[in-house]
């Protein structure tokens, strides 16, 4: 993912794996700012070239940058990911990588359109800076990311957090985006673009700072802290031409926002402090993020939210703990998501109540776990459920005097014995930190009327 390296290691992996390397991808079409070049056979979908131009006009609109007459972005795509790790000149350490070392700016992918290459292509004519500036700016305007990590900083820790290596790789992604976000909101992008096109490529901590003052005239000691204590250390910094809308957490409905990418369409949604989400799925969404598009093979790996679909014509409703992030649901443009704030003081009395009709289930229910104190929850079933708790932490409570001290006077609701149990009507959960896992779930599935408390009863579903 390093979009930058110097010309010296460029040199040294193109002789080095010149011998094995197969051609660059050579199958090429046009439009006006890029030259897109794939494998025979591989499909180019047919919204990519025009997101393309979409995402080179939002990036360009928010910095106020020119685009030189005829300049063209190279765009390299791999078959997938074995391809780009035997063929590309890509150093070995990151799979997918721009050269913006020659001011032209070449993009060598196996995603369809990277974004976050293409920024460091973007730039390319107006710096090779130090990579601390092209990698925070490229994350930034990478809006196919999931959440962004939560930063936590120092004050006058920047050495430390702005050039953590492993390996001799240089890893400090989350931390360069955080201060080129706060550099972008104080100083503006004319001047943090001035800056890139001034900064030396990779000079050390030392030099760095030096060379930091005479950009910004302050010092990184007071940047840094001040960065780290804004927004932007914890909440979304992704700049994105279509933004969700943010989820709300007073339990009221936020609707996903519909955007256009590469040739489908996603849902799109922000969160921006620790949240429980409540989603009602229908039955035939395939929810993931990061789901493989209809269009193109070695999509991004890892999804880090699904949302597990219904069946038999109900409709689920899923809990989930949210960290702060931009978050998209590909091929799904309708669902109303609820929102509840995660950290909210705990009050038995006032505990967020889910309401389930007959023709609901909840299928997975996944509670954060606090950090002390004792959480609650209600809901309330209008239709016998069946519950199998896979954590141990979470009580049932008859009442809120009860609940005060669940471990005491309530019910552990663990699952040593691989029962379910039947519930219909109000429950009353109360959630404590004596638990391993950072977040707590239970799985509930609908038990149908005569079923209820006879397990193994014939024609009754096992978990009844
Ligand atoms: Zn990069």
């Amino acid at each position: 993912m390093l979009g930058v390296r110097s010309p010296l290691v460029l040199a040294v992996a193109l002789v080095a794996c010149h011998s094995q390397r197969q051609p660059l991808p050579e199958e090429t079409a046009h439009s006006e700012h890029f030259a897109y070049h794939s494998r025979p056979g591989d499909p180019l979908c047919a919204g990519t070239l025009a997101a393309a131009e979409a995402h080179l006009t939002s990036t360009l609109g928010y910095l106020r940058l020119d685009w030189p007459a005829g300049k063209k972005i190279d765009y390299y795509r791999y078959r997938d990911f074995e391809d780009i790790t035997a063929s590309s000149p890509c150093a070995q350490a990151h799979e997918r990588c721009a050269d913006a070392s020659g001011g032209q700016g070449v993009v060598y992918t196996f995603l369809s359109l990277d974004q976050h290459e293409l920024v460091h292509a973007y730039l390319a004519h107006v710096g090779f800076p130090n990579v601390i500036y092209a990698e925070g700016i490229a994350d930034l305007f990478r809006c196919d990311s999931a959440a962004h990590a939560r930063v936590s900083v120092q004050p006058s820790s920047w050495r430390r957090d702005l050039f953590s290596t492993k390996d001799g790789v240089w890893q400090s992604y989350p931390q360069a985006s955080v201060l080129v976000r706060y550099l972008v909101e104080r100083f503006g992008a004319e001047r943090f673009l001035e800056a890139y096109a001034r900064s030396k490529h990779g000079l050390g901590p030392d030099q760095f700072g030096a060379e930091f003052e005479q950009l910004f005239g302050t010092s990184l000691d007071e940047v840094w802290a001040e960065a780290g204590a804004s927004r932007f250390a914890s909440d979304v910094r992704a700049i994105c031409a279509c933004d969700g809308r943010e989820l709300t957490t007073d339990g009221s409905d936020t609707p996903l926002t519909t955007c256009e990418r590469d040739g489908t369409t996603e849902g799109v949604f922000t969160v921006s402090q620790p949240s429980l989400m409540f989603v009602e799925v229908a039955s035939a969404f395939p929810l993931a993020r990061n789901a493989p598009r209809a269009c193109g093979t070695a999509q991004s790996p890892s999804p880090s939210f699904s949302v597990a679909g219904g069946n038999s014509g109900l409709r689920a409703l899923t809990a989930a703990a949210m960290e702060p992030g931009r978050y998209y649901l590909a091929g799904v443009d309708e669902l109303q998501l609820t929102g509840r704030d995660r950290d909210a003081p705990a009050s038995c009395l006032t505990a967020p109540e889910y309401h389930a009709g007959p023709q609901h289930f909840y299928s997975t229910v996944t509670l954060p776990r606090p950090a002390s104190g004792v959480s609650y929850f209600r809901f309330r079933f209008e239709a016998p459920q069946s519950l199998f708790f896979a954590t141990a932490g979470i009580y049932v409570c008859p009442d809120c005097e009860s609940a005060a001290s669940p471990a005491q006077r309530c019910t552990p609701a663990a699952m040593a014995s691989g029962a379910g149990k039947d519930v219909l009507g109000d429950l009353l959960l109360a959630v404590t930190p004596d638990a391993d896992e950072a977040s707590l779930t239970f799985n509930v599935a609908p038990c149908p009327p005569g079923c209820q408390g006879d397990r193994g009863k014939s024609g009754c579903p096992p978990y009844c």
